[in-house]
């Protein structure tokens, strides 16, 4: 266990320095902001092939934040986030600068409230909380096992969800955690366990059905969003899953989409991103080559041959590198590429419905009671601080 500072504004006190927040822009490679910002680009050579594959992983449209001395011309630091657990951090070190992997420091709150529906769980929460991410996220997980439409005025719905605050203010998805919705009297619940959704029966919700993009290969890395590295010492995160087999085996389209993207991604070689339904994306990298006709446009159907493995990029052999994105954010394929929905069994089974009961009785509280949840806006004031510390594992 260690503590690990995260100075960044407290230093911009005591320095006079001034701290810019941006958004990362459409289409910007890590390697061309650092030459956009007369950063040396040795610093994205020298990084090892894990490393330079996180570099591609930035999504448009990120906040990241940039620290420059009072004059406003020499770059300090900068932060950028690579997903919600992990950030780059630069830091001028002398004439160049250290790069480095960083968890990023949140706090989590948690809230529990109950509304009566007026017109739709959608409006009612915005109206409720003006988190419009959270009203999305209820109805993202309800939508395959409830028809919105039978709700009346004056059901109910409860909710318990968690928030991540980065300095003070929320990013990332809100998690829904637990939820109930009453119609007439009779309550429909959904529990979050081990990153899944169940029913009260610990039934699975939810099932997505993508298929493996490869056959007959075996798992050579698995997804991580933060993990400590005990040898290398630092932090790593792999934002797929990697599946190895022999130059040249087909590689399968996971689910129908659009080819968004086909060409040369920096250390991913080689990549194709399908866009398909409901905001996922999915990506192919290190390939060997592509099918003759894959390219940006092209509609492919669910199991077609989009190409084939190999090793391009910074690869160290044949392998497919498999990501899986839901609106921009990187999700574990495992999760969702099992072909049947997943019932709890035994001991996990046991422990889902001890959880289970804990959580209900909250949930009939906040009905009981109608806890009023708290507004973003307020959320945002009284969480402010500005020098946030974190425990880090390690
Ligand atoms: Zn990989």
């Amino acid at each position: 266990m260690r503590i690990l500072l995260l100075v960044f504004l407290t230093l911009s006190i005591l320095q006079a320095s001034i701290v810019k927040k941006a958004s990362w822009p459409q289409g910007e490679s890590f390697l061309y902001f650092l030459e956009h910002h007369g950063m040396p680009q040795s610093l994205y050579w020298n990084l090892d092939k894990e490393d330079k594959e996180l570099c591609e992983e930035i999504q448009a449209g990120v906040t990241y934040y940039m620290m420059t001395d009072d004059t406003g011309t020499t770059i300090e630091q900068v932060l950028i986030p690579i997903n919600e657990e992990l950030q780059i951090h630069l830091k001028r070190d002398g004439d160049t600068y250290r790069f480095e992997m960083i968890p990023i420091a949140y706090k989590k709150v948690t809230d529990t409230f109950a509304i009566p529906i007026e017109h739709s769980p959608y409006q009612d929460i915005i109206k409720a909380t003006n988190n419009g991410l959270l009203a999305y996220a209820f109805v993202d997980a309800f939508k395959n096992s409830f028809d919105f439409t039978r709700l009346r005025k004056g059901d109910m719905l409860a909710i318990i969800y968690t928030e991540k605050l980065r300095l003070g203010r929320p990013f990332g998805i809100p998690k829904i955690e637990a939820a109930l919705i009453e119609r007439n009297r009779r309550p429909t619940y959904l529990f979050r366990f081990n990153d899944r959704y169940y029913d009260e029966k610990g039934r699975e919700i939810e099932g997505f059905l993508f298929r493996k993009p490869v056959n007959h290969v075996r798992i050579t890395s698995r997804f991580t969003l933060r993990r400590w590295h005990p040898i290398l010492k630092r932090y790593r995160a792999h934002l797929g899953v990697d599946f190895g087999g022999r130059t040249g085996t087909p590689i399968y389209a996971a689910a129908d989409g659009r080819i968004i993207f086909a060409g040369r991604l920096g250390g991913y070689g080689n990549v194709i991103k399908i866009r398909h339904r409901e905001g996922f994306m999915t990506l192919y990298a290190h390939m060997h080559k592509f099918r003759r006709g894959m390219k940006r446009g092209k509609y492919v159907k669910k199991g077609q041959v989009i190409g084939y493995i190999g090793s391009t990029g910074m690869s160290t052999g044949p392998h497919l590198h498999f990501g899986l994105y839901k609106n921009g954010r990187p999700l574990n394929p495992l999760g969702v590429i099992k072909v049947t929905k997943k019932s709890l069994r035994g001991k996990e089974r046991r422990a889902f419905l001890d959880y289970v009961k804990l959580m209900k009785k909250r949930l009939q509280e906040a009905v009981k009671v109608r806890a009023t949840p708290i507004r973003l806006d307020d959320l945002s004031r009284s969480n402010f601080c500005i020098n946030e510390k974190e425990r880090v594992e390690g």
